[in-house]
């Protein structure tokens, strides 16, 4: 920090301390400061001068501060302090006339507690050698500030360390709960095939609604995986040629593209930098939803498209049906976890499909938009921050 000399001149001149005699006036400022003030010798490297804001601070009387002399600093400084208190000297020893340079450090009270003190140092005297003879200093008491910081950190880490071990439980229930849940589709999809036909009417609609549990169970538990993987720890980033992400995409949603008698056109699609895995998850959730919330008796036209707005810092991609939409009042809310408009025997799903691609938004510094209005389909558009502004 720089503040020229002249600067502080004016402004004792301008303050009239130039028609008082100055040496009254410091003394007074140095009793009654409730900061510490000291003169540092960085020659013996001792305090010659501290006002009585040291005595207090540290809970010695002044007697015993000036008794302590030059052993007070290693006496009282925080042993874990003292190799960066050396170099903060080094780097106040290089100070040009009116710079200021600050350190935090601990210093032990009397009562054997340990003050955190926030120094401000400049300059005071060179020696004729123009080196640094004596700096002067300010110290605060900022342990309470200290402790501030140390509750708020340990609440962070203690609440960090919560959601990751519930996201790994949730991760290995949903991960462990797969197989059993796959092997009962398999079982009931052979009772239907080997004995279907000596069932009568209602043993094979029991036979048909296990299996529709069992899928859902199984879109539940994927769904539950996917959340796992876009919550908690940072993810790997790099280009993702979303062209080429999209066309995987739809290779594999070839069935339901096809069973729902679906459209689906991709633009021409930019890099965007980000992780592979998340944006896959993003870009299939948008697309089964655009596939899902179709118009009766209207085949699903799905739009994704670069809508970057060339004034804009961000990309912009859209996914756009013309579906049956979304009400005004539901907007906020379909991106909650579990939050659905529709039944189960409706419209199949979890309702966790939104809550995971706003996730995915965040992770990239991004957000997620929406555009709909009943019964008009429904435009989402995810907005990415460009490559080199992304957090
Ligand atoms: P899910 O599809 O599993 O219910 P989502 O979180 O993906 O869960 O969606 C939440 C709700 O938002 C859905 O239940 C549906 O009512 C509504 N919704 C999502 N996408 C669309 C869309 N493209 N068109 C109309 N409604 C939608």
């Amino acid at each position: 920090m720089k503040r020229g000399d002249q600067a502080i001149l004016t402004e004792i001149a301008e303050s009239g301390l130039g028609a008082w005699d100055a040496k009254p006036f410091l003394e007074k400022v140095a009793a009654i400061a409730p900061s510490v003030i000291y003169i540092f010798n960085q020659k013996t490297q001792s305090n010659e001068y501290s006002n009585r804001g040291l005595a207090e601070t540290l809970g010695y009387s002044s007697a015993e501060v000036q008794e302590m002399g030059a052993t007070l600093m290693p006496r009282l400084l925080h042993p874990d302090d003292g190799m960066a208190l050396m170099q903060y000297f080094d780097r106040v020893r290089a100070l040009n006339d009116g710079e200021m340079l600050q350190f935090e450090y601990r210093m032990r009270h009397a009562d054997g507690h340990w003050v955190w003190l926030l120094s401000n140092d400049t300059v005071f005297e060179r020696d004729s050698d123009g080196s640094v003879l004596r700096h002067i200093g300010t110290a605060t008491d900022i342990s309470m500030q200290k402790r501030a910081e140390a509750v708020a950190l340990a609440e962070k880490q203690a609440a960090d360390t919560a959601n990751e071990e519930l996201r790994s439980f949730a991760y290995s229930i949903s991960h462990d709960m797969k197989s059993p849940s796959n092997t009962m589709s398999l079982i009931l999809s052979e009772l239907r095939e080997t004995q279907g036909a000596k069932l009568d009417a209602d043993g094979q609609e029991l036979i048909e609604l296990g299996l529709q549990t069992a899928a859902r169970m199984q879109t539940l538990i994927e769904d539950v995986l996917h959340y796992t993987r876009v919550v908690g720890d940072e993810v790997a980033k790099e280009d993702v040629d979303l062209a080429m992400l999209l066309s995987e995409i739809l290779v594999d949603m070839q069935g339901d593209i096809k069973d729902f008698s679906a459209v689906v056109e991709v633009g021409e699609l930019p890099i965007v930098f980000g992780s592979r895995m998340q944006l896959r998850i993003l870009f299939s959730n948008l697309i089964a939803n655009a596939l899902k919330y179709h118009r009766p008796g209207v085949p699903p036209h799905v739009k994704v498209s670069d809508t970057t707005d060339a004034t804009s810092s961000d990309l912009s991609i859209s996914v756009e049906d013309n579906g049956i939409g979304i009400p005004d009042g539901a907007h906020e809310k379909i991106f909650t976890i579990f939050k659905r408009l529709h039944l189960q025997d409706e419209v199949p799903g979890s309702g966790l499909g939104l809550a995971i691609c706003k996730r995915v938004m965040m992770s990239h510094g991004g957000r997620l938009n929406l555009r709909s209005k009943q019964g008009e389909g429904s435009v989402f558009t995810a907005h990415f921050p460009r490559k080199g502004t992304t957090l």
